[in-house]
């Protein structure tokens, strides 16, 4: 048998996979990072607007923020960010909503995460939508705030993801970009790009990674990459992973969810209200104005609508979201409006939507994932994390333990 170029491959470079090779530089563990794409960073990614402003178009708020490795990061980099959780202004129906509809929607939302919990801690798996109060005029609000923190919509996401996930109630948003923020750490990562792994073969004692035009001999993989890829088949796996493997994948599919950008002019829509609950019919979107006092707007969908939203390509979704803001502020708006500009994850061929839920009925889909087989193929990435799934940080730990373990 011929010596292993590497003792250990990690593949994909996003969170998951820079946490784990900042990991395995610490340990002393040579080994390489094959990275599909052109750039790292994965779902964490930060551009520019035309005018300057940098923006995320995945991850954007460091979550759970007292437990988020990110945080000292931040600080250590001098990447800015706030620490605040805005109240939405309600804009429903063409006018704006009373105050109390915030509050009135915030304890909707708390009495749908304690029917979860308690249907969940009552060994019951049903939906999360199964827990919600479905006559309740806050119920379509909630159904859209629940897709963006699982980019599924309630009917498709089991209680467990609500009941297991620690939540600490703090997002924290940065303003050069929690994507460039990813990148930055993991900039002295030895990280291949424009690699895609093709097939990973087993079946021997040494694992052969196998890309284009060449292998890579290793002891043992890391394999980071989403469930979407994953479940797509994106990768060969020879012998074909186990079934019960496979199953974790199929219960934790991808849901969708995408950020929307306007530039403005400078110092257009100052007096706004910096963050809006839009609602219209069963529309419904969260939108920031003017985050850090930067000329930008920005609205996140997820769900069936993102996926509807982002098959009718980039104009129409320009279109929808500046008739939105013309709506609310009226048609003169629409001259402060830059260059548009929108992710589209559902559609990335290396990701393949947002992020993974659980699906109603499964048990444990993401212990099952996180299971290395036959101490060769060892996952991480957000979907195997226990409690801080969906997340940056989340998957970066998960890539971290993982290493660690191994
Ligand atoms: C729009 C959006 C908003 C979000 N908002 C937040 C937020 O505010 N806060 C937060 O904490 N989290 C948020 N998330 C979730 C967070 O971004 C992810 O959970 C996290 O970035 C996932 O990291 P990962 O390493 O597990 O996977 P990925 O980032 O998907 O990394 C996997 C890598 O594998 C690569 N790859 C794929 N196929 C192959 C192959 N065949 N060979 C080699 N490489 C391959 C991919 O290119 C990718 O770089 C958001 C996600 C999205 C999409």
């Amino acid at each position: 048998m011929k010596t292993p170029d590497y003792p250990l491959v990690i593949i994909g470079a996003g969170a998951a996979g820079l946490g784990a090779s900042v990991k395995a530089a610490e340990l002393g563990i040579p080994h390489l990072v094959l990275e599909a794409s052109h750039r790292t960073g994965g779902r964490g990614l930060t551009e520019f607007l035309e005018n300057g402003v940098p923006v995320d178009l995945g991850c954007h708020w460091m979550h759970c923020a007292r437990q988020n490795p990110f945080v000292p990061l931040a600080e250590q980099l001098e990447f800015e960010y706030e620490r605040s959780n805005p109240v939405h202004q309600a804009f429903v129906n063409g006018a704006w909503g009373e105050g109390a509809t915030a509050a009135a929607r915030n304890a909707y939302l708390e009495s749908v995460e304690t029917a979860a919990c308690n249907a969940y801690h009552s060994g019951k798996r049903v939906s999360i939508w199964d827990c919600m109060e479905q006559e309740s005029p806050h119920c379509g609000w909630a159904s859209y705030w629940l897709s963006l923190m699982h980019s599924n919509d309630p009917d498709q996401v089991s209680v467990s993801d609500m009941a297991e996930f620690d939540d600490t109630h703090e997002d924290w948003p940065l303003r050069q970009g929690y994507g460039a923020l990813i990148s930055a750490n993991g900039e002295k990562c030895p990280v291949r790009l424009n690699t895609p792994v093709v097939e990973i073969n087993w079946r021997s004692d040494q694992v052969r990674i196998v890309l284009s035009d060449s292998e890579i001999a290793t002891n043992k993989v890391l394999v980071t990459v989403s469930t979407g890829v994953l479940g797509a088949g994106d990768i060969k796996f020879t012998p074909v992973l186990p079934v019960w493997k496979q199953r974790a994948i199929q219960d934790l599919p991808l849901g969708n969810y995408n950020n929307l950008f306007f530039p403005l002019t400078p110092g257009a829509l100052l007096d706004a209200p910096g963050a809006i609950g839009y609602a219209k019919d069963d529309v419904f979107a969260a939108i920031r104005v003017r985050p850090f006092g930067d000329d930008y707007v920005f609205v996140t969908i997820a769900g069936r609508f993102a996926w509807w939203l982002e098959k009718q390509g980039e104009n129409a979704a320009s279109q929808w979201f500046e008739d939105v803001l013309a709506e609310i502020f009226g048609d003169s708006v629409r001259k402060e409006l830059g260059r548009f500009r929108a992710s589209a994850w559902g559609f990335d061929p290396w990701i393949k939507g947002a992020y993974s839920s659980t699906v109603p009925g499964s048990v444990e889909p993401r212990k099952v994932l996180a299971r290395p087989v036959d101490q060769k193929l060892f996952f991480a990435g957000e979907a195997t994390s226990l409690r801080e799934f969906n997340t940056a940080h989340g998957a970066w730990k998960s890539g971290q333990d993982a290493v660690q373990a191994l």
